[in-house]
């Protein structure tokens, strides 16, 4: 039986992150991950020379920026303009992202936007600790009083969240998710694929080893203590510590007697956001100046990565839609819907078409920051020493992948216990956790 300290069940962003971590820390780490290639939802497919994220991705400069600073990722990309048009009644108006567009925007009353331009003032001051236990729409409905200002901060803070449900999702995390967007975000050359194999060659040099097309079956757990995880195939691994980076659903599934764990609650809380995305790589732009757009009265986003990313590899420009799932979705009406949507803000599209894909119903977050008494995932099972949970769902007030790698941190952090940190690093490197 092969042996290790620390077994990681999942090599997507909050795996990976553990995985650098623990090994940086001097532990003998594998990362065990079903897909045949690393990255979960952080992969990037290629098609026709053109590179697609799953669904339009933007790395905020929040928790996960920071840590992949400090490992030394180079982020290559850049920063997209943020000059905006909304949809409202079917027509393209110029939307107030900034002071000086706020003048040029017919959307707002003189009355609007000056409300607006104090909420642009304020946001990036404001403590939004203070609305963690508020629901978004108590916050946006008790605090913005000019109807169409709602709208729109009803739209920005969808699109900063990914969340259609403004009477269930705390405002805190979301409104933190916003003024994060509006320091400016990343768009990375060659996608998220690009991220996930520096990630990969940072964790391999510290000596951590990956099983890929490998299905971990279940966590084996003794007296109170991990011992190992058992692989599909029948085979299993020894390890002292077991960090479990994928869904609830799934941390729950791979550990026996996890009804008498507080991973049941874990599960039973979670909420899922999902979205439909329509990624298309256009030869040439029918309309170059509308490039980024927010629905204002329907839930979709579009935003042409390509502005700031080198995303194919023979100029084609790669544009993103996101349809907002609610409760309910219908796979073809949302199709129609996003391609509707690039009708009217890239008319004669279909003429540029170079590739395409459409991933009709994905799995934004597993779970969110509610107002419905949720508790903070994490980052141990209290029940079974040496058994942690990571992922964007055991956020503890962050959002996407900042939760990720916040998450992947904090299990990481309990797992060495205090007192561990640069003696006990290999390579001499320091701990950053
Ligand atoms: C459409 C879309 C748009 C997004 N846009 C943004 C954005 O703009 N900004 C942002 O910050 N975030 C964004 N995100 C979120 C971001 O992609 C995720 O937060 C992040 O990738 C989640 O990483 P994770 O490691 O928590 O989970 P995952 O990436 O899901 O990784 C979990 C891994 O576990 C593996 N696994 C599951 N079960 C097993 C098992 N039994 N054995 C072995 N392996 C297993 C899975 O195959 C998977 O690779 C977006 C996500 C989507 C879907």
């Amino acid at each position: 039986m092969e042996r290790y300290d620390v077994a990681i069940v999942g090599g997507g962003i909050a795996g990976l992150t553990a995985a650098v971590l623990a090994s940086k820390a001097g532990k003998r780490v594998v990362v065990i991950e079903k897909q045949n290639r690393l990255g979960g939802r952080a992969m990037t497919n290629r098609k026709e020379g053109a590179y697609f994220n799953l669904g339009g991705h933007a790395l905020y400069k929040g928790d996960a920026y920071e840590t992949f600073r400090e490992f030394g990722c180079s982020l290559q990309g850049g920063e997209p303009s943020i000059d905006a048009f909304g949809i409202w009644n079917g027509k393209l108006s110029v939307l107030p992202t900034s002071v000086s567009s706020l003048l040029a925007s017919p959307l707002l009353s003189w009355r609007g936007k000056l409300e607006f331009a104090s909420w642009l003032m304020k946001f990036p001051k404001m403590d939004t600790r203070n609305y963690d236990g508020i629901s978004l729409r108590d916050w946006i409905e008790g605090n913005i009083k000019d109807p169409m200002v709602r709208h729109v901060f009803y739209s920005l803070l969808r699109t900063a969240s990914y969340g259609m449900a403004p009477d269930l999702q705390a405002a805190g995390p979301v409104l933190r998710g916003l003024a994060s967007a509006m320091q400016g975000v990343i768009y990375l050359d060659e996608g998220w694929g690009a991220l996930v194999r520096e990630l990969q060659e940072k964790a391999s040099r510290e000596g951590a080893s990956f099983l890929t097309g490998t299905n971990a079956a279940s966590v084996l757990h003794e007296l109170g203590a991990v011992t190992g995880v058992v692989l599909d195939d029948g085979s299993s691994i020894s390890a002292e510590h077991v960090i479990v980076a994928s869904s609830p659903a799934v941390a729950y599934k791979l550990v026996p007697q996890a009804d008498a764990t507080a991973l049941r609650v874990w599960k039973e809380q979670s909420i899922e956001i999902t979205s439909a995305c329509l990624d298309v790589a256009l030869r040439k732009l029918p309309m170059p100046n509308q490039q980024f757009v927010y629905g204002i009265d329907r839930p979709i986003f579009l935003t042409n990565q390509s502005r700031a990313a080198r995303l194919s590899d023979d100029g084609a420009q790669v544009v993103c839609l996101i349809k907002y799932q609610g409760a309910g979705s219908n796979p073809e009406k949302d199709l129609k819907e996003l391609e509707e949507t690039l009708d009217l803000v890239q008319p004669g599209w279909r003429g540029e078409l170079v590739a395409k894909q459409y991933l009709p119903k994905i799995t934004v977050c597993h779970d969110f920051l509610h107002v419905r008494g949720r508790v903070h995932p994490g980052p141990n099972v209290p029940e079974i020493s040496g058994l942690y949970v990571a992922g964007e769902w055991a956020s503890h007030g962050e959002l996407l992948v900042d939760a990720a790698t916040a998450s992947a941190k904090r299990a990481v952090r309990h797992m060495l216990g205090s007192g561990i940190g640069e003696g006990n690093s290999r390579n001499g490197h320091r701990v950053v956790i």
